[in-house]
């Protein structure tokens, strides 16, 4: 499915080769917490995406890109305004790709959303001790027996009642690995985005020049202004 991500003209260089890197980490991501969920019945009350309205997620730069990537090539118009601004504007509080009106695909960037996004409510962290902790996410209701009356668990008792969680922390290091460094160049979505976006079109043109691979479907993204 990498294919629906990326542009044609970005399909070989260093950015490709990371991005396939990114890719294979969030599709493991995805069916770890698939399973974890599945596993143990867990889901979000209907139409809830609270998550979302107060929060803008920090990236790194590689997961800027991989969203950035996937606007361009499914969305190019949306990509064209959000690379004309230095930031993403604020829609209100929260994550500006946020779309409250639409309670079944609240995530107007579903495909290239970042990690934290993929894995929020279903996965656990490493408590103090290294153990795995998993904690219900305030939205939603408490379980039934033998999980009520707690609402994380942690160590051998998660072991037992839930079997083990995909761990944030564990695919973050992963992909704070593609890039050795690449931890400490965090930051908001928001502000990530749009030079993200600026990269993968010089790129993406570079790279689609006399491809004989290219069968000229990609949306043309209308030219962006120059840096002044
Ligand atoms: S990128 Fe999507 S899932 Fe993540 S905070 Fe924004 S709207 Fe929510
Ligand atoms: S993670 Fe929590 S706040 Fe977000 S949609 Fe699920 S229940 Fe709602």
């Amino acid at each position: 499915m990498l294919h629906t991500i990326l542009p044609e003209g970005l399909r070989f260089g260093v950015l490709f080769d990371r991005l396939t890197s990114v890719h294979s980490i969030y599709t493991r991501a995805e069916e770890a917490l698939a399973s974890f969920r599945a596993r143990n019945g867990l889901s979000c009350p209907a139409g809830c995406g609270t998550c979302c309205e107060g929060f803008i997620p920090d990236v790194l730069p590689l997961e800027a890109s991989y969203l950035a990537a996937w606007l361009v090539r499914n969305r190019p118009e949306r990509a064209r305004e959000m690379a004309e601004s230095d930031a993403v504007l604020p829609t209100g509080p929260g994550c500006p790709l946020y779309d409250p009106n639409k309670p079944e695909a609240h995530c107007t960037v579903y495909p290239g959303r970042p990690l934290i996004c993929r894995l929020f409510a279903f996965s656990g962290v490493r408590a103090k001790g290294g153990q795995a902790s998993f904690a219900l996410c305030r939205g939603m209701p408490d379980l039934p027996s033998p999980r009520s009356g707690a609402r994380t668990w942690e160590g051998p008792e998660l072991e037992t009642l839930f079997g083990p969680p995909p761990l944030m922390s564990d695919f973050g290091a992963e992909l704070e690995g593609i890039v050795p460094g690449d931890g400490s160049r965090r930051a908001p979505l928001t502000e990530a985005l749009p030079p993200a976006i600026r990269q993968i079109v010089f790129l993406s043109e570079l790279g689609g020049r006399g491809d004989p691979n290219r069968d000229g479907n990609d949306p043309v993204l209308p030219p962006l202004p120059r840096a002044s």
